[in-house]
């Protein structure tokens, strides 16, 4: 085994178990594989941010979900793990698990939620992999291309799919792809593998990206051993079509086609003809309140890593009422509305290293009125934290508490 230093500090990532002790009270961050969370769940997280934090949920760019202002964590943990969402106190921080956010209703070359299942299932029943750093990232990806775009550690991208819905996917490492793995439980295995491999060469390491040249093609020799080579030819990535806020839409129209990158904001229809609705919230910040509201359309949610709540498999009637009640309680389904563009970190004084009060300056930003063009993300100091993946304007503050903006690429990223 190659030795390697690459974690300086120790791993402060928050999770249920171990919460981050920040300047507002402790954070808790509850992993959700694929961004998935049911309404019962939904319901008890918000009263626990209710009680025991400062009442509000906030969507992570890890499509988890966050919880600070903590003045009871005991009180906390005991209500994710009445949910059921710390099925494992070891594997808690390692459960690092995006997916597309549309797969199995909107569009993609295949169902990837079966993946995501076995790959947490094998995650959490292998005792090495609770080593993990809590920014290593696995991703499936159900071949539209947004999930491996985000270059998870571990990720697959659904290549094709059999006459018999079997599928198979390009295995990836850090961004390099592999080699090919055939049907669900062979794509989590080597999945899982990429993650074992690691844990033996670099135990160390946060990423992929940390380890040296030689302990990546180690990496490579280990986990593309099992697979199939690559086609020769990558199939393109399938764009996502988003549909214009529009309770009158109906599956027939011809909208608009609209670049990939545009938010999952407004009403779309499913595949199976039933309506998803996107919405973003001011700040990042769900209210617990609000988050009730949710809970009691009684609709599996989604949250996705551009932080935005899908509300899925509605009928048209109850589509138009949730638009009607929550969005004048601060959901917004307005894919042009600037807080569909912006993001922020708490920023001072909630986190200690914040230089300036990120949260207000930027709501003060988007009250001006100024046209917000381009993705921006606020932070309070040089740390970064919560930076999309993508390609987006960072503004930072600086110590004479002005702010620098610069085009930044936003890889790799963490919560
Ligand atoms: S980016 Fe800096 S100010 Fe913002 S939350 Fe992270 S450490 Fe705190």
């Amino acid at each position: 085994m190659t030795q390697s230093s690459h974690r300086p500090a120790a791993d402060r990532c928050p999770g249920v178990f171990s919460t981050h002790t920040a300047a507002d009270g402790a954070v808790a961050r509850i992993r959700l594989p694929g961004g998935r969370i049911r309404a019962d769940q939904l319901q008890i997280l918000a009263q626990a941010a209710a009680e025991h934090a400062d009442g509000y949920l906030e969507p992570t760019v890890r499509a988890n979900l966050q919880l600070r202002g903590i003045t009871d964590t005991d009180a906390v943990a005991r209500a994710v793990i009445a949910a059921g969402l710390a099925p494992s106190t070891t594997h808690d921080k390692a459960r690092n698990i995006e997916v597309s956010p549309l797969t199995g209703r909107i569009g993609g070359r295949a169902d990837v939620r079966p993946i995501a299942d076995r790959l947490d299932d094998l995650l959490r029943a292998d005792p090495a992999t609770a080593e993990l750093s809590g920014r290593f990232l696995f991703g499936v990806d159900d071949g539209r291309g947004d999930i491996i775009a985000r270059r998870p550690d571990a990720g697959a991208r659904v290549d094709s799919v059999g006459a018999d819905k079997t599928i198979v996917a390009v295995i990836e490492a850090g961004g390099v792809s592999l080699g090919l793995a055939t049907g669900v439980d062979a794509i989590a295995d080597a999945l899982l593998s990429v993650a074992r491999a690691v844990v033996e060469i670099a135990p160390d390491a946060w990423r992929v990206t940390d380890l040296s040249p030689a302990e990546r093609a180690a990496l490579a020799t280990v986990v593309s051993e099992p697979l199939a080579p690559l086609s020769p030819i990558p199939l393109p990535p399938i764009p996502l079509s988003p549909v214009p806020l529009s309770p009158a839409q109906d599956a027939t129209d011809d909208p608009a086609p609209a670049p990939a990158s545009d938010p999952t904001v407004g009403w779309f229809t499913q595949d199976d003809g039933r309506i998803l609705l996107g919405a973003v919230v001011e700040l990042g910040r769900l209210p617990a309140r609000l988050a009730e509201f949710l809970a009691a359309i009684e609709a599996p949610i989604i949250l996705t890593p551009d932080r935005e709540i899908l509300i899925c498999d509605l009928t048209e009637e109850v589509a138009e009422t949730v638009v009607r009640v929550l969005a004048p309680m601060g959901l917004i389904f307005d894919a042009t509305s600037p807080w569909a563009r912006v993001t922020c970190c708490v920023g001072a004084p909630g986190c200690a290293k914040g230089l300036a009060p990120v949260r207000a300056d930027l709501a003060e930003r988007v009250r001006s009125g100024e046209p917000v063009d381009d993705l921006e993300h606020w932070v309070g100091c040089a740390r970064g934290c919560g930076s999309p993946a993508g390609r987006h304007l960072h503004v930072e503050a600086m110590p004479d508490g002005e702010y620098r903006r610069e085009v930044s690429i936003g890889l790799p990223h963490h919560d």
